[in-house]
C-alpha cells in the first residue's frame, strides 16, 4: 500500500481563495483585516515563519506589521506592545511567535492578549474556553490538522485517535478537538512505557514529539491517517519530521509529508482566525 499524501499546502490555497472573498466583503464595510504579531529574539525558525505568515497575509489582503525586540529586552516591553495593539482599533488578530526567552514567565504573554484578538488560540483564556467546549479561536496547528483530516475525507467520530506529545500548543490542545469530533484519544508523551502499543491501535496518529523520525512503520496501524506535526533540519541540510515517512507511506492509508503537510495549514488557520476575528470586531461595532 502506497499512503494517499495530504496536501497541506494545495489545501490552504482552496482556504486562501475562499478568505478572499470574506476580506472583500469586509472592504466593502471599510474593514481591512489586520495582523500584528510580535518574536522576541532572533531564532532563525521563527524568523522563517513569519516571513511565511506575513507572504498568506499578503495573498488574502491583510495588513500585517512583524516587530522584533532584542532577546535581552525587560519582558515589560513585549507587555507595551501588547497593550497597544490590544487598544489599536486596525489590529484584529495578535501573534506572539513562540518560543519567547526560557526565563520568562509562560503566563506573561498569555495573560497579555486581548481574547477576542488572539488568532493564535494561544492564551490560557483561549485554551480554557476550548477545554469547556466553547472554543474562542481553536489553536492554528491542531486546528490546521483536522481541517486537513476533514478535507481528505478521513472519518474522526467513532475511531481511534492517538496524540504524541503533550504541549500546551499543540498535542493537548489536538486531543480536545479530536475528542470533540467523536474521537477516542490517547495521549502519550516522553514518559509513556511502550509507546508502540499505543500507536498500533490509532486509527489517527498525530506526531508531535519534536523527535525526528520517532515513528517507525512497525509502529503504524495498516491503512491509518498519519500526521506529522514535527519539522527538523537534519545535519544533511534536508528537512523531516517526526515520522519516517518513506517507510510509514507503505503503510499508512494517509501520511503528512515535511514540508507541505502541517506547516502550510498551521497558517491558513492563523489567516482564517485574523478574518474571523476582524468580522466578529466590525460585527460588534
Ligand atoms: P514540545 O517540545 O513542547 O513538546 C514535545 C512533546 O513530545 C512533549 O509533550 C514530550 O513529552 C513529547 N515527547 C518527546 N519525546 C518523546 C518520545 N520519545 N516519545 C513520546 N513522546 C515524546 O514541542 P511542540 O511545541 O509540541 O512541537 C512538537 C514538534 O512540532 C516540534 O518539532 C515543532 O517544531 C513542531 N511544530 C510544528 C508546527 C507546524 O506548524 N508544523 C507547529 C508547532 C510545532
Amino acid at each position: 500500500m502506497t499512503a494517499i499524501r495530504l496536501d497541506g499546502a494545495a489545501v490552504a490555497r482552496g482556504i486562501y481563495s475562499q478568505l478572499k472573498a470574506r476580506v472583500a466583503a469586509l472592504g466593502r464595510r471599510n474593514v481591512r483585516p489586520g495582523l500584528a504579531a510580535l518574536r522576541v529574539g532572533d531564532d532563525p525558525a521563527s524568523t522563517i515563519y513569519l516571513r511565511n505568515k506575513v507572504r498568506a497575509c499578503n495573498e488574502v489582503g491583510i495588513r500585517s506589521e512583524v516587530h522584533a525586540l532584542a532577546a535581552d529586552c525587560p519582558p515589560e516591553r513585549l507587555l507595551a506592545m501588547l497593550d497597544k495593539f490590544n487598544r489599536d482599533p486596525g489590529v484584529h488578530g495578535i501573534l506572539v511567535q513562540l518560543p519567547l526567552p526560557k526565563h520568562w514567565d509562560p503566563a506573561l504573554a498569555a495573560g497579555a492578549v486581548a481574547p477576542e484578538k488572539d488568532v493564535d488560540g494561544f492564551t490560557w483564556r483561549s485554551l480554557g474556553a476550548l477545554l469547556a467546549g466553547h472554543p474562542l479561536f481553536e489553536p492554528c496547528t491542531p486546528a490546521g490538522v483536522v481541517s486537513l483530516l476533514e478535507h481528505a475525507g478521513v472519518a474522526i467520530d467513532g475511531r481511534e485517535a492517538v496524540v504524541v506529545g503533550r504541549s500546551a500548543i499543540v498535542g493537548k490542545p489536538m486531543a480536545l478537538l479530536l475528542m470533540a469530533r467523536g474521537a477516542t484519544v490517547t495521549v502519550c508523551h516522553s514518559r509513556t512505557p511502550d509507546l508502540e502499543g499505543h500507536t498500533r491501535r490509532a486509527d489517527i496518529l498525530v506526531v508531535a514529539a519534536g523527535r525526528p523520525k520517532l515513528v517507525s512503520a512497525g509502529m503504524v496501524k495498516p491503512g491509518a491517517a498519519v500526521v506529522d506535526v514535527g519539522i527538523h533540519r537534519l545535519p544533511d541540510g534536508k528537512l523531516a519530521g517526526d515520522v519516517d515517512f518513506a517507510a510509514v507511506q507503505e503503510v499508512a492509508g494517509w501520511i503528512t509529508p515535511v514540508p507541505g503537510g502541517v506547516g502550510p495549514m498551521t497558517v491558513a488557520m492563523l489567516i482564517a482566525n485574523t478574518v474571523q476575528a476582524a468580522e466578529r470586531q466590525a460585527d460588534s461595532r
